[in-house]
């Protein structure tokens, strides 16, 4: 056997157990019994050490120097490309500095949730004062003497750099500012009414899974508290939630996720239990769940469907016609949590976060300025004050388990599912008369085709332009959100 097939055979058992511990993590979020979780930290943590032993392995190492990528076809290049580099960034960062990452975020999980509820952020500015060390010191260990903050973002975004993200950000927030500030002058729509027994939710949202393409065949949808979809290839959960007056968090959650899941499924047979055989990156995950649930899930023609759908389940709700119902479907309001922001102002919410976390990392600001720091930018980008911490500076999980990095692949997202909606409208003129009838086969066949079946074969921004035929830019995003939201508020 040659190194390469050696390689790409012990990497397949790799990408197996991975997808082993995978399975642990959902059922710890779904169907485990509540008893069993210190039993389970500790089957989780012999899984982490098995993968980090296999990682780590010095016989990675040798068939990587054994290996000449110029002789591999495309394919096997891309498999290398994505070998090399985390077996690279894995000896990068010393074991002892990843140990103390791990213990210490577990830590900050509890503590953080804990201030959250207690809205007491002085109470969590020690733990992560740590964090934020200890996740500067591996930015340094990665970057090899470059930006830190960049180091970050190549974890969840490769090849993309901070300075992108902020010309980026620069051409966005005026624009979504103004719209936002236009939009709230405006009279909101009509709210539903009524209650949605969560028995015919689940109906519904298996109904609407699989019309958006989810193979349940290979799949299944649970409830969880957070919405997540899980694993790849011929296994792929998602879970969604219910809650009785507001349907809409259950549906929209649920296409959401099976955006993210019909990327899973789509990817190439060829492709499964190797590096190419998941989504190349948190952004063009994204970009999979956010055209599927907005672009698609709440386009007039679509929401004309959904209308129907629910007058049969649930009778009358208090919103009469499609119309009215499509302006409900897509209600700007005010709020302060981001995972309940509309299309409008959705974005606006990673802004603040992609500098703060920035200036974090950068040493520009200190934990303890993070809170006001925070409430300032929120009033200028919003327009109010935030009342509470749990409403402001503690409403994510995310740096408490050192996620940093991570915040601006929301926003790419949606910038590059700005991008293949325009193709895909393009590419299917008769889209909405499809839509207007639930099938969403052709966008969602143009889309796999394009896109989600080369799996991690090219790099996310060009695996953008092979399916768009655009280098990824804002602008197909800045211009869908000022004509529906335009027409929508009668601006
Ligand atoms: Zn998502």
């Amino acid at each position: 056997m040659s190194a390469f097939d050696e390689l790409m055979a012990f990497q397949h058992q790799t990408e197996a157990l991975g997808q082993v511990a995978g399975r642990l993590g959902w059922d710890q979020e779904t169907v485990m019994p509540r008893g069993s979780a210190a039993q389970r930290s500790e089957e989780m943590a012999a899984m982490e050490s098995v993968l980090h032993a296999r990682r780590t392995d010095p016989r990675v190492g040798e068939w990587l120097a054994a290996i000449d990528d110029a002789m591999l076809d495309e394919v096997g290049q891309a498999q290398m490309r994505h070998i090399r580099k985390s077996f690279a960034r894995t000896m990068k960062v010393p074991a002892d500095l990843a140990a103390q990452i791990a213990k210490v975020t577990s830590r900050a999980q509890g503590q953080w949730a804990e201030a959250r509820a207690s809205e007491d952020v002085a109470a969590f500015l020690p733990v992560l004062r740590e964090v934020v060390d200890l996740k500067r010191q591996e930015g340094q260990a990665l970057a090899d003497g470059g930006d830190v903050y960049d180091a970050m973002i190549d974890d969840y975004e490769p090849d993309m750099k901070a300075a992108d993200l902020q010309a980026m950000f620069d051409a966005m927030r005026p624009r979504l500012v103004a719209l936002r500030s236009a939009v709230l002058d405006k009279p909101a729509p009509r709210a539903l009414k009524g209650k949605f027994p969560p028995r015919k939710q689940m109906q519904l949202t298996r109904k609407l899974a699989q019309a958006f393409g989810y193979d349940l065949g290979m799949g299944r949808i649970d409830k969880a508290v957070h919405p997540f979809s899980s694993g790849s290839g011929h296994d792929v959960r998602i879970t969604t939630r219910t809650s009785p007056r507001d349907p809409f968090n259950c549906f929209y959650s649920t296409i959401h996720e099976v955006g993210h899941a019909c990327y899973e499924q789509g990817i190439d047979d060829a492709y499964a239990l190797t590096p190419l055989g998941q989504g190349v990156s948190m952004g063009v995950h994204e970009s999979q769940s956010r055209i599927y649930e907005n672009q698609l899930g709440r386009s007039q023609a679509f929401t004309g469907w959904l209308f129907k759908e629910m007058r049969e389940a649930f009778g009358k709700f208090g919103v009469g016609t499609p119309e009215k119902f499509y302006a409900t479907v897509n209600t700007v309001h005010k709020g302060y949590i981001r995972t309940e922001a509309d299309e409008v102002q959705y974005n606006l919410h990673i802004m603040l976060r992609f500098d703060l976390e920035r200036a974090l990392m950068g040493g520009d600001l200190e934990v303890e300025d993070l809170e006001a720091a925070w409430n300032d930018r929120f009033e200028a980008d919003f327009g109010y004050a935030v009342d509470k911490p749990s409403n402001g500076v503690l409403q994510d999980v995310h740096w408490s388990v050192g996620l940093f990095g991570y915040f601006p692949t929301y926003s790419l997202g949606n910038v590059y599912a700005g991008c293949l909606h325009q193709a895909l409208r393009k590419a299917v003129p008769d889209l909405d008369a499809q839509l207007a009838q639930g099938d969403t086969s052709a966008a969602t066949g143009w889309l796999r085709e394009n896109l989600q079946r080369h799996g991690g074969l090219r790099r996310p921004a060009e695996t953008i332009e092979h399916a768009s035929g655009m280098a990824p830019t804002s602008e197909p995003l800045l211009a869908y959100l000022e004509e529906k939201f335009g027409a929508l508020y009668g601006l």
